[in-house]
């Protein structure tokens, strides 16, 4: 009798569901193109190709839209991602707002809106906000693509998710602990399949999928804004971990001595890299008496910025230390990971003119040279829409990944994957 390993099913299931993603990004990327030009594209042979597509087309993700001759060979039949496959609505549970987003199903932007949340708000009270975002959302999305359904809803949060059961575990700059969120979530919109995850591997993802890590296979994402998070993205699957709490890169111990970090422990890395961080080091200048255009009592990251590229000395300092900082971390995640490609996005890529070169001569000065010479550091691609673009890819990959599941368990809605799509 041969013995069966348990391995093999995953395997093969994790290798299709590559090959789904591979092919739906270049059909993204390159639409509309014949099966012949996808399997070149992708280096996966043409039978392979064939029978995706046909998958693809059966659950009308993809269509055929008629035949194009080159001149050379025979005609071929063209293929494009279908918009009308259905909407996906996305949301962000940032510090101080919530963005929200609509798009249809090759990620044109239906809808997008941002709230602000009031300042220490009970949390209750900004999940009823959210809910009620949500639902404005996909009333956007009911009205933009009438009769078309609803694929999934994603939710990016700044903090730490349980992968099982989407539960936000920990997120210490809303001061959250222990929030059922996939299940708070499921309840209130039964039918739709939800995925909770950290804002940082969505944004990942959105930057793999639509950004600046598209054609990279080893990314590391650095997301640095009031808080520092990461994600690592390696052929275009996320790096989860053993729990899928990988990439909490900001609470790595950079100073053991250093300032107290709102998870409770000294010294972590995103003490010195986040926008209090720039807050405080112009304040510091600022009570020794330094020269500067800024105002202690009005500072903001944009005043800086904008001071900053003005020749004010005490903002370009300010943030030239938190870039040396963001340099110094990346320089050793560089060496332990070796990626090809670091991606830098968040609220302080805004001041990505000044980071971005002293991040780079970190680099160049700390990581082995070898790590240093095989990786490009960017600026990330989608800005403020990051997250929810990221959630955008997260459906997209998730529906991709398992016809029969949402990824979490908890997503009930997720059994509409099984039904054909009328
Ligand atoms: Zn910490």
């Amino acid at each position: 009798m041969v013995e069966r390993t348990p391995f093999r099913t995953g395997d093969q299931a994790l290798v299709r569901e590559i090959n789904l993603s591979l092919i739906m990004k270049r059909l993204h990327a390159h639409a509309p193109v014949s099966r012949a030009a996808l399997a070149a594209m992708t280096g996966l042979n043409k039978s392979t190709v064939s029978s995706l597509v046909n998958e693809l087309i059966e659950r009308r993700f993809v269509h055929e839209i008629g035949v194009v001759s080159t001149g050379v060979g025979r005609p071929s039949v063209q293929l494009t991602v279908n918009p009308q496959a259905g909407y996906v609505v996305s949301m962000e549970i940032g510090v101080g707002y919530i963005g929200a987003l609509c798009t249809d199903f090759t990620a044109n932007r239906l809808w997008a809106s941002r709230e602000h949340t009031v300042p220490g708000a009970p949390q209750q009270t900004v999940l009823d906000q959210l809910l009620q975002l949500i639902r404005n959302t996909i009333q956007q999305g009911q009205q933009a693509m009438p009769g078309q359904r609803l694929l999934g809803i994603a939710i990016g949060v700044p903090g730490l998710v349980k992968q099982s059961d989407g539960t936000l575990l920990f997120a210490p700059n809303l001061g959250w602990r222990e929030v059922p969120l996939c299940a708070l979530l499921q309840d209130a919109f039964p039918d739709a399949p939800i995925f909770v995850d950290n804002e940082a591997n969505m944004a990942a993802l959105g930057e793999y999928f639509f950004g600046a890590a598209q054609d990279h296979g080893d990314v590391l994402y650095i997301s640095a804004g009031v808080g520092l998070g990461g994600a690592i993205v390696r052929g275009g699957q996320l790096m989860r971990g053993a729990s899928g709490l990988a990439g909490e890169f900001g609470h790595m111990t950079l100073y053991p001595d250093g300032a107290l970090c709102k998870c409770g422990n000294r010294g972590c890395w995103e003490t010195e890299v986040s926008t209090a961080a720039v807050e405080r080091h112009v304040r510091k200048a600022i009570s020794q008496g330094q020269p500067t255009l800024l105002q202690p009592g009005n500072l903001t990251l944009e005043g800086v910025i904008e001071a900053a590229r003005n020749g004010d000395p005490v903002a370009q300092t300010a943030l030239g230390n938190v870039g040396r900082e963001l340099g110094v971390g990346i320089a050793s995640l560089v060496n332990a990971l070796n990626p090809d490609l670091v991606v830098f996005g968040g609220t302080l890529s805004a001041a990505s003119d000044f980071l971005l070169p002293t991040i780079r001569r970190e680099l160049h000065e700390r990581a082995l040279e070898w790590d240093a010479a095989a990786v490009r550091v960017v600026a990330a691609e989608q800005g403020s829409q990051a997250c929810t673009m990221g959630g955008v890819a997260l459906v997209y990959q998730t529906i991709l990944s398992q016809p029969g599941s949402s990824g979490q368990p908890g997503g009930r809605g997720a059994l509409l994957l099984n039904q054909p799509m009328v």
